[in-house]
C-alpha cells in the first residue's frame, strides 16, 4: 500500500536518534517484499528491523535487549497477532516505553487484519495516514487487489510472493476500478 508509512517510520526513528535516543525497530516476519527484517521505503531508504515471528514475545525481547529504549517502532503491524498487541501494551504500561505501530486497517476484502483489530481496541491513540486514490483525487481508504488486471474480492487475507498488485483506492473505485 502506497501510503508512505515506511518513510514515516524511518523519519520518526531518525528524529529520535538525532537526539541520541535509541529506538527499537521491528517489522512483521511475514512481510518479505524487501526481505525479512527490513523496513524499506519506496524512495530507497531502508534499515534493519527485528522480524516479529508468530512465537516472538515482544515484551520479553524489549525487556531483555533494551529496556531503556526511548521508543519502539513497529511496521506492518496488521500482520501481528492479538498476543503481540497485548505484549506491546505491556511494553507501554510496564516498561513505560512508547510504542508506535504502522500498518493497514482493512484487507482487500474489507475485513480487519487481526493486528489492526486489536490495535483499534487497545491503542491510546489512532492516527490516519492520508493517501490519494489510484484512480481519482479522493481519499483512499481501501486496498484493491488486482490479479492479471482484474480486481479480486475473495481469497486468503495474506498472499505473499504472488503476482498480485495492491492499489490504494476510494470506495467508489474499490467497486468500480476504472479511470
Ligand atoms: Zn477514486
Amino acid at each position: 500500500m502506497n501510503s508512505g508509512k515506511s518513510i514515516e517510520i524511518l523519519k520518526v526513528a531518525y528524529n529520535y536518534e538525532e537526539q541520541g535516543k535509541s529506538v527499537i525497530m521491528m517489522t512483521s516476519g511475514l512481510d518479505n517484499r524487501a526481505g525479512v527484517g527490513k523496513i524499506s521505503s519506496r524512495i530507497g531508504l531502508e534499515r534493519e528491523a527485528l522480524p516479529i515471528m508468530q512465537d516472538t514475545n515482544i515484551f520479553d525481547y524489549v525487556q531483555e535487549t533494551n529496556p531503556d529504549a526511548a521508543c519502539v517502532l513497529v511496521d506492518e503491524a496488521q500482520f501481528l497477532t492479538k498476543d503481540h498487541i497485548l505484549q506491546l501494551t505491556k511494553v507501554v504500561d510496564d516498561l513505560n516505553i512508547p510504542v508506535m505501530t504502522f500498518g493497514l486497517k482493512n484487507d482487500f476484502r474489507n475485513e480487519l487484519f487481526e493486528g489492526s483489530k486489536y490495535l483499534l481496541i487497545y491503542a491510546d491513540k489512532i492516527e490516519e495516514m492520508k493517501t490519494i486514490c489510484w484512480f481519482c483525487k479522493k481519499k483512499a481508504s481501501f486496498n484493491l487487489r488486482m490479479h492479471d488486471g482484474k480486481p479480486v474480492y475473495e481469497g486468503e487475507q495474506v498472499q505473499i510472493g504472488g503476482n498480485e498488485a495492491y492499489y490504494p483506492v476510494c470506495r467508489r473505485h474499490y467497486f468500480h476500478p476504472t479511470v
